[in-house]
């Protein structure tokens, strides 16, 4: 091997190795076991959040929109790399990740998230939209950010998609106080464009601490956002569409955004199939043990 390829080796595993740092702080990761129950290094969720924004390809947050430490105070999550090594670059190998229930509740999450001006977003917003739902959904719906009906009203999907979403949930057998809705955004962006990729970023981490305390069987993610925000695929949505994807352990059906259903209606029968995967899916797991039914539709 020549120094060029060596080098060029090396490149690459810092790479991955930002990536994974900045995966890790997303999932709230503290600490990282080597081997055999060693602790290699105890970064503070702070560190973490800052090796995030540098492992990045998008601009480090400006002061105002700086990550606070709370806002990835993490899920509980155990990540081991293999234990015996075969090889000297085995130890730098994609880690094995047990992606624990978290014992945090929706409540601690937006509480965090409180009067959120971590990104211009709250420039133009009325109020933040959290997600909103049965806290035991065992499917969980993620949209883009609010439109001006959500931004009003401060609860996802209540508009015109959201309408048509709840036919489509009525449509597999159940209730939307069954499931649970989110955004990848929380605050309505002006002209309800696209969020940025930095400003889905910055709002991203809060939907996974959701993600880790819900803990649902599947979730839909509806339109390119949530896809390439939960995801890591190059393709987009009519490619990726009707076929499970995972999510840390959780099934991932990505399908057509509501809102795009509205503008082109003949894309609905091909929603239809993928949202009676996700129902057959759901039909065949055991029912839960643990079925306080503590939905948040009252608070
Ligand atoms: N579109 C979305 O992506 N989310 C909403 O909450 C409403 C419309």
């Amino acid at each position: 091997m020549n120094s060029d390829s060596t080098a060029n080796e090396l490149l690459d595993l810092l790479k991955e190795s930002r990536e994974y740092t900045t995966y890790f702080a997303e999932l709230g990761v503290e600490t990282i076991a080597l081997s055999i129950g060693q602790v290699a290094s105890e970064p503070s969720t702070a560190s973490l959040a800052t090796s995030s924004s540098e492992g990045s390809t998008q601009r480090p947050p400006s002061s105002r929109t700086q990550l606070s430490a709370p806002a990835l105070r993490p899920p509980v999550a155990t990540v081991t790399a293999p234990a015996s090594p075969g090889s000297l670059f085995d130890e730098l190998a994609p880690p094995q990740i047990t992606f624990a229930q978290s014992n945090e509740r929706l409540e601690d999450v937006w509480r965090d998230i409180g009067d959120c001006t971590r990104c211009g977003l709250c420039e133009g917003r009325t109020q933040v939209v959290n997600t909103y739902g049965n806290q035991n959904a065992r499917l969980m719906f993620v949209g883009e950010a609010p439109g001006a009906d959500e931004d009003a009203q401060g609860r996802p999907f209540v508009g015109r998609a959201g309408q048509l979403l709840t036919k489509m949930i009525e449509a597999i057998g159940m209730k939307r106080e069954d499931v649970i809705i989110g955004n990848v955004n929380r605050c309505r962006p002006p002209g309800n464009r696209q969020p940025t990729l930095e400003e889905a970023a910055i709002c991203r981490p809060f939907l996974f601490r959701e993600i880790a305390a819900v803990q649902p069987d599947v979730i839909v993610v509806m339109g390119n956002t949530a896809l390439r925000n939960l995801l890591e695929v190059r393709e987009g949505i009519t490619r990726v569409r009707g076929k499970f994807q995972d999510f840390r352990g959780i099934k991932v059906m990505p399908t057509f955004h509501p809102a795009y259903l509205l503008r082109d209606p003949s894309k609905k029968r091909e929603t239809w199939e993928d949202l009676k995967r996700v129902r057959d899916y759901l039909d065949s797991l055991p029912p839960r043990t643990q079925e306080a039914g503590a939905s948040l539709l009252s608070s």
